[in-house]
């Protein structure tokens, strides 16, 4: 029976039969129905990813295989959500390799949109430390791939948008920790430039991000507040944390019960935001040790703050443009400042270097923000993403739910290879989405 089917962004909403399976026997007597169809992890990306008429969900999939505690190795069926990952694996000793800004994502998300987490510049990608996918083809066979076996395929899964099949299973290396809590560094950016000198100097740290109010004008462009971290030691805890280093405090959360009317959400409300976060910390710098929770996952505390941005929904627009174009990354925020589009967030991270063939991260500055789906919105985005190519940067499939097909093959330089890939295993594009009947069969 269909039903209406959104992802984070609650845009686009579509009409989709969702069918689920806790079997395999079950999934390949799904996929013996002659349908086009797109597998769907937990709808944590943004747009139109993961929405067809038919769509198959792996959230009941999820079981942990097996868990190496000496090696860190961790293998799980693909539905597995990181939160129930963090809860066997912290209390152990381990962590994730490469998070995102959610726990609250599959794994076989995490290998289709190739995930980034604060620490790029460090520790690569999330396919980086995938060990194994198992995959099941178009052809209904199912396939194991490695870096080293069937490597076109492998490449082509990592990022690849679950465009090459649907993955079943997941091997990846986990990182040792000692505790569960991050040694913590926030400090005040006066402007753009300032933030950008910040990120080099604090280069060495695992983890950065910064949060920039583009909403601020004059020198204060660009203001923001940079956030460093490092795993924390047993040493620097408190000696009550130290009884159980790798134990959390039980966490509160709130949720936002419906979508908020759209008049909440104005340039006058956006500003409050932005000049309370800013001013929540008088100091220029404050270290301290936070559990790891608040740090990687600031707004999994609020559950549902998607449906703050009202009915309508809101695109995330999140792009990675080349080290050597700061001019480019201030044109663009001094194009959405003078709109006064600006939204509560806006992320700023530094990527280092990638070898992949349709992964988002290359080496430079990506920054991510949220827009309330409104009259003229997606005109502004277009002209956004014409900057975008003109700066040699691209735009995260994982959030896009509008971008034009023209901008997908100018600005992924592997995007051809990646298709031929794509048909060499799919060649009657079984496996497709919203997304990628609007970017990739348009060619
Ligand atoms: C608050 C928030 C913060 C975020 N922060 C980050 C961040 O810091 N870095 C980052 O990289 N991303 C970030 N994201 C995006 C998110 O990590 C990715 O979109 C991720 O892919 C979502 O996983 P999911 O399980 O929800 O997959 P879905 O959203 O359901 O699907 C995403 C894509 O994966 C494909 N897919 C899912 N499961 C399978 C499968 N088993 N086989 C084949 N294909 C599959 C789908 O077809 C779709 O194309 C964030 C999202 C939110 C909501």
């Amino acid at each position: 029976m269909k039903k209406s089917v959104s992802n984070w962004g609650n845009y686009p909403v579509i009409e989709s039969d969702e069918r689920f399976f806790t079997l395999k026997e079950k999934l390949n007597s799904l996929l013996k129905e002659d349908k086009q169809l797109i597998a769907r992890g937990n709808g944590r990306c943004y747009g139109d990813a993961g929405l067809a008429d038919q769509i198959i969900s792996t959230v009941k999939f999820d079981k942990v295989l097996a868990f190496d505690t000496t090696n860190g190795i961790f293998e799980c069926q693909s539905g597995l959500t990181l939160d129930k990952i963090l809860d066997v694996i912290v209390p152990k000793g381990w962590f994730l390799p490469v998070t995102p800004g959610t726990k609250f994502i599959s794994v076989g998300g995490a290998v289709a949109s190739d995930i980034h987490g604060k620490n790029h510049h460090v520790d690569g990608s999330f396919s980086n430390h995938v060990m194994e996918i198992e995959l099941i083809l178009a052809s209904g066979e199912t396939i194991i791939c490695t870096p080293e076996l069937h490597h076109d395929l492998f490449t082509a899964t990592c990022g690849g948008m679950g465009l090459t099949g649907i993955i079943t299973r997941v091997k990846f290396g986990l990182k040792k920790i000692e505790t569960a809590y991050i040694k913590q560094k926030q400090v005040k950016a006066r402007n753009l430039d300032h933030v950008l000198e910040l990120f080099e100097e604090y280069k060495h740290y695992t983890y950065s991000v910064a949060w920039i109010d583009c909403l601020k004008k004059g020198s204060h462009f660009g203001r923001s507040i940079l956030i460093l971290g490092e795993h924390a030691s047993k040493d620097d805890l408190t000696e009550k944390q130290k009884t159980a280093p790798l134990v959390l405090p039980i966490k509160k959360q709130v949720s936002i019960p419906f979508f908020f009317p759209s008049f909440v959400l104005n340039k006058w409300s956006v500003q409050l935001f932005n000049f309370l976060y800013y001013n929540k910390n008088f100091k220029n710098e404050i270290n301290n040790v936070v559990p790891y929770e608040p740090f990687f996952y600031p707004l999994d505390a609020i559950l549902n703050w998607n449906r703050g941005y009202g009915r309508k929904g809101f695109v995330q627009y999140q792009f990675v443009l080349p080290l050597s174009q700061k001019d480019g990354l201030t044109a663009i925020l001094q194009k959405i400042s003078s709109k006064g589009l600006g939204s509560f967030l806006a992320v700023l991270k530094v990527f280092g270097k990638q070898e992949s063939l349709i992964s988002f991260p290359d080496e430079g500055y990506t920054l991510a923000l949220d827009f309330p789906v409104r009259k003229g919105l997606f005109d502004f985005l277009d002209e956004l993403d014409q900057m975008v190519l003109q700066f040699g940067g691209r735009i995260y499939l994982s959030k896009d739910a509008r971008m034009k097909p023209e901008i997908f093959w100018k600005s992924y330089p592997h995007a051809v290879e990646f298709a031929d890939i794509v048909r060499k295993y799919d060649p009657g594009s079984r496996f497709s989405s919203v997304q990628s009947k609007r970017l990739l069969q348009t060619k």
